[in-house]
């Protein structure tokens, strides 16, 4: 019999709780500003006619991804690895693209089996994986989805746009039980520069290397009809180019400190009107010293790879360095006293997400859903 999980011992907050009374730190949504999010990007992908899959390595959450396909337009999800697709997957989930590499036999016979219960696409950059996709397709009887992926400019994964791209093009498409998808063209890098001119520079030679790996296979007779890839850095970029027909957004339904920094080059303070949703909530621990404090929110509880948090919503108070459990303020006016509550913006979201046990979404001051991360620690 399941017990009824307690509070402290195994959650921060209890759903009707207020947001005074959780334990922190804690990883928090404030769902109406979530709620705008996931709607404007549904509404964005409707208005440009292309088809919206959004990655689910932002929020690892079932809940998430259900709801994003709910309620927000969503063709289906990407996930990085095929643990995270088979958590997932067992969330109730249909439609999974890993858009990724997957190569060591084992986890390719986990994704063939993993097509018995959903659609499964997943990417390929080495002809001779595809020949274990295949037979592992063949030994599940089921059906893969194949994109090629092309190394647009990330120096990521990805073979050599063009001729090569439409060479293993070729083979996948003479493959027993695989499907040609199409291409993926994912661009890591531009979606985090900060000067909105740069970032158009960097995704038209993006577009120019896909129309070029499209008419190679237009030429070979090889079938395309999915062009995905994209972050919410540039998906407005891609959707534009007339060659996409699919973005991968992921970050846009929390807005990181980083993609602050992205969008406050466009001169409102975000991406396109999104808002920040993603908080850790932090309180002060200690205050040792005039013109300083300490809160309880350092590196296990948020990722600063991507640059330190920000203090939401309280002028003059700034997170200035992390340690494992400790995060240092500077508050030069001595406004802060113990026990005292900081939302914080975290630099990075998804590895945030990725150091939590759950979400706790907050409406008007009270908590009203605690949401697993559902395939937390899920990177194998
Ligand atoms: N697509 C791929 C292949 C990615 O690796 C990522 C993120 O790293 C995304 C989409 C989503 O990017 P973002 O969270 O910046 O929107
Ligand atoms: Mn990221």
């Amino acid at each position: 019999s399941a017990k009824t999980p307690e509070i402290g011992f195994d959650i921060p907050a209890a759903i009707g709780m207020r947001v005074e009374e959780i334990q922190t730190p804690a990883l928090i949504i404030d769902l109406d500003a979530f709620e705008r999010n996931v709607a404007r990007m549904k509404q964005f992908s409707e208005t440009m006619g292309v088809s919206l899959r959004a990655h689910a390595k932002t929020h690892k959450s079932a809940d998430i991804a259900l709801y994003q396909m709910a309620e927000g337009g969503a063709v289906g999800i990407c996930c990085q690895k095929v643990s995270e697709a088979e958590a997932l997957i067992r969330g109730g989930l249909t439609d999974v693209l890993i858009a990724n590499e997957v190569t060591d036999p084992k986890k390719i016979d986990r994704l063939a089996r993993l097509a018995k219960f959903a659609r499964i696409s997943v990417c390929v950059d080495d002809a001779s994986v595809v020949a274990a996709l295949s037979a592992a397709a063949v030994r599940h009887g089921v059906r893969l989805d194949i994109l090629v992926e092309i190394d647009c400019g990330a120096r990521r994964c990805g073979t050599a746009p063009g001729v090569p791209a439409a060479e293993l093009g070729r083979i996948v498409s003479a493959a027993e039980n695989l499907e040609l998808a199409g291409i993926q063209a994912y661009h890591g890098g531009a979606q985090h520069i900060y000067d909105p001119a740069k970032r158009r520079v960097e995704i038209d030679r993006v577009v120019a290397l896909v129309r070029d790996t499209v008419d190679h296979f237009e030429q070979a007779g090889l079938q395309c009809r999915s062009v995905t890839g994209a972050g919410t850095g540039t998906y407005n970029l891609e959707a534009m180019s007339g060659l996409y027909t699919e973005i991968q957004p992921g970050s846009y339904i929390f807005m990181d400190a980083d993609y602050a920094r992205v969008g406050a080059t466009d001169g409102n303070g975000t991406i396109g009107g999104f808002e920040h949703a993603l908080f850790v909530l932090t309180s002060v621990m200690s205050k040792p010293a005039s013109g300083r404090a300490v809160c309880d929110a350092g590196l296990k509880t948020h990722s600063i790879d991507s640059g330190l948090p920000f203090v939401f919503d309280r002028d003059g108070v700034t997170y200035v360095d992390a340690s494992d459990e400790h995060g240092n303020l500077d508050d030069p006016d001595d406004v802060l006293a113990l026990n005292d509550r900081l939302r914080l913006v975290p630099g990075h979201c998804d590895p945030t997400c990725n150091l939590h046990d759950c979400f706790v979404g907050v409406r008007d001051g009270v908590v009203e859903t605690l949401w697993p991360v559902t395939a937390r620690g899920k990177v194998y």
